[in-house]
C-alpha cells in the first residue's frame, strides 16, 4: 500500500512550492489508492508558530487536498525520537560530542581559511562517555557515525541514480545537547514509524537524502522510494520567492483565484500529459504518474495562471461561483456583511458574466449593477445616450413594461422589436440608452437577459431615473 506524506515546517504560510509538493503526494496517493499523511515538522521552536500551522491547514483545505492521517506534530513525538536514539547509542552507531558551539565555529572558520571541507573532524568519535563531578553525565550532543568512504546512490524516481561520495557526508548531530532532535533524524524516524513508502519532496532536500539513507540503514529499516521535484523559479530563474510577487497560496485566494485553477496550474510544474492543458481533478488522479514528471525546473508565470483561472471561471457551475463570489461582493461593498442574497438569482446573474471575468474580483465588480440600487452613470455614456433623442423612446418602453405580466427575456425582446419597428430604427438607439439606464455603461451582456435579471420593479425605477435625468421636470 502506497503511503506518502507532506511534511511542512510551519515557519511560514503554505506557499506555491509547498502546495505543489503536497499536490504531487496527494495525487500519487489517490492514484494508487494509498494514504496521504500530513506531518508538521515543528521541532524548530524558534521559527515555528501555531498561526503558521493553522495557515498551512487552511491552505490545504482551500485547495481540497484532503488527507487521511494527521496532522501529526513532531513536537508531540519527542519520546519516540528518544527511544530510537537510545537504540543507536546502545548499538554504538552514534557518539557523544563534547565540542562547544564556539569551538565548532572556530574550526569551521579555520577550515574555510585553509580551503578545507567544513565538516566535523570526528574528534569525539572514539571518546568515552564523560562523567560529571558527581557521577552525572556531562551534557553532550549526539552525532551519527557516517561512513567515511565509498559512495551512496540515491535512486530517484525523477532524477535516476544520483551518486554521493561518503567522505563528503558529515557526522551530523541527531540530538542537540538540550535533548532536541534534528531534522535529518526526525524525518527518518517518522517516515519509518509512519510506514512511508515514497518520499516525495522538493529537490532542495536531495543533498539530505544520502545522510538519511544511512540513518535508515543504521536503524535497520527498508529505504523508501524517493522522488525529488524540480524547483519552481521566478522570472529571473532564481528560486521563486516573495520578491517575484505573491507566493502564498492564500494570497491567490484573496486575489480571486479558484482552487481548482491553482491546482491545475501547479500540477504542470514537473508533470505533463501530452499537450493537454486543462484537467478535472478526477483526470489528474487517473493520469498522474512519475513517468511523466520531468527533472527541469520551470518558471512561474502569473499570466498563464490568470488565463487558466478565466477558463475555470467559464466552465464552472454558476451556483458554485455564487458561493465563491460572496466574500468578494462584501469586500467590494456591493453587499454588506451578512446580507442575505437569493443564490438562485445570483447564479443567473453570474451566468451572464462568467465568460468575461478572469478573477472572482472581476466577477464581483461586474455584478455590481445587478445588485446595487443606484447605478453610477458613466459620464460619457450618459452624455451620449441619455439625452433628448432617447427621451420619448424610453418613456414608450416604460409604458409597455408597466403593463407586462410575463417579465421575461423573450417577452421583452418582443416589446423592443415592436418599438424599433414602429419608429423604423435599429435596435441600438433603444438598447444603448436602456443599457446606460440599467448598468451605467455601454457594455453588458444581452440587454433582454440583463433586464430579466434586474426584474420588473427595478427596471421601471431605473428607467424612470434615466428619464428624469434627461428631463428633471417629468
Ligand atoms: N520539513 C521539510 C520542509 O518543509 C520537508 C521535509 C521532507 O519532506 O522530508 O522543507
Amino acid at each position: 500500500m502506497v503511503r506518502v506524506r507532506f511534511a511542512p515546517s510551519p515557519t511560514g504560510h503554505l506557499h506555491i512550492g509547498g502546495a505543489r509538493t503536497a499536490l504531487f503526494n496527494f495525487l500519487y496517493a489517490r492514484h494508487n489508492n494509498g494514504k496521504f499523511i500530513i506531518r508538521i515538522e515543528d521541532t524548530d521552536r524558534t521559527r515555528s508558530t501555531e498561526e503558521y500551522i493553522e495557515a498551512i491547514i487552511e491552505g490545504m483545505k482551500w485547495l481540497k487536498l484532503d488527507w487521511d492521517e494527521g496532522p501529526f506534530r513532531q513536537t508531540d513525538r519527542f519520546d519516540v525520537y528518544r527511544n530510537y536514539v537510545n537504540k543507536l547509542v546502545s548499538e554504538g552507531k552514534v557518539y557523544y560530542c563534547y565540542c562547544s558551539p564556539e569551538e565548532l565555529e572556530q574550526r569551521r572558520k579555520d577550515a574555510l581559511a585553509q580551503g578545507k571541507p567544513q565538516k566535523y573532524d570526528g574528534r569525539c568519535r572514539n571518546k568515552e562517555r564523560v562523567q560529571g563531578s558527581e557521577g552525572s553525565r556531562v551534557q553532550a550532543a549526539i552525532r551519527f557515525k557516517m561512513p567515511q568512504e565509498g559512495q551512496t546512490i540515491v535512486d530517484d524516481m525523477i532524477r535516476g541514480k544520483v551518486i554521493f561520495e561518503n567522505e563528503q557526508l558529515d557526522d551530523l548531530i541527531i540530538m542537540r545537547s538540550d535533548g532536541s532532535p534534528t531534522y535529518n533524524f526526525t524525518v527518518v524516524v517518522d517516515d519509518v514509524d509512519m510506514k512511508i513508502t515514497h518520499v516525495i519532496r522538493g529537490d532542495d532536500h536531495l543533498n539530505n537524502t544520502p545522510k538519511q539513507i544511512h540513518i535508515y540503514k543504521a536503524l535497520g529499516y527498508e529505504i523508501p522510494k524517493f522522488a525529488h521535484l524540480p524547483m519552481i523559479l521566478g522570472s529571473d530563474k532564481a528560486r521563486l520567492s516573495k520578491r517575484h510577487g505573491a507566493t502564498s497560496v492564500m494570497a491567490y485566494k484573496e486575489m480571486g483565484y479558484l482552487p481548482d485553477a491553482l491546482i491545475n496550474y501547479l500540477v504542470r510544474f514537473g508533470w505533463s500529459y501530452g499537450d493537454k492543458e486543462i484537467f478535472t481533478r478526477e483526470e489528474l488522479i487517473k493520469y498522474f504518474s512519475f513517468e511523466n514528471v520531468g527533472k527541469s525546473s520551470a518558471v512561474f508565470n502569473p499570466e498563464k495562471l490568470l488565463w487558466l483561472n478565466s477558463q475555470y471561471i467559464i466552465k464552472s457551475d454558476p451556483k458554485e461561483l455564487a458561493e465563491f463570489v460572496m466574500p468578494f461582493l462584501e469586500n467590494a461593498d456591493i453587499i454588506h456583511k451578512g446580507q442575505a442574497i437569493d443564490m438562485e438569482w445570483l447564479s443567473k446573474a453570474i451566468k451572464t458574466l462568467q465568460e468575461r471575468a478572469k478573477t472572482l474580483i472581476e466577477l464581483a465588480n461586474s455584478l455590481r449593477y445587478y445588485i446595487t440600487e443606484n447605478v453610477q452613470y458613466d459620464e460619457k455614456a450618459k452624455a451620449k445616450f441619455l439625452n433628448e433623442k432617447s427621451r420619448d423612446i424610453l418613456i414608450e418602453l416604460k409604458n409597455h413594461i408597466e403593463s407586462l405580466t410575463d417579465f421575461s427575456a423573450p417577452e421583452l425582446e418582443k416589446i423592443f422589436q415592436s418599438i424599433v419597428e414602429k419608429h423604423n430604427l435599429k435596435l441600438g438607439p433603444l438598447a444603448q440608452p436602456v443599457r446606460v439606464a440599467m448598468t451605467g455603461g455601454t457594455e453588458s451582456p444581452g440587454i433582454f437577459e440583463v433586464l430579466e435579471i434586474i426584474g420588473k420593479e427595478k427596471t421601471l425605477k431605473r428607467l424612470d431615473r434615466a428619464i428624469k435625468t434627461i428631463e428633471p421636470n417629468l
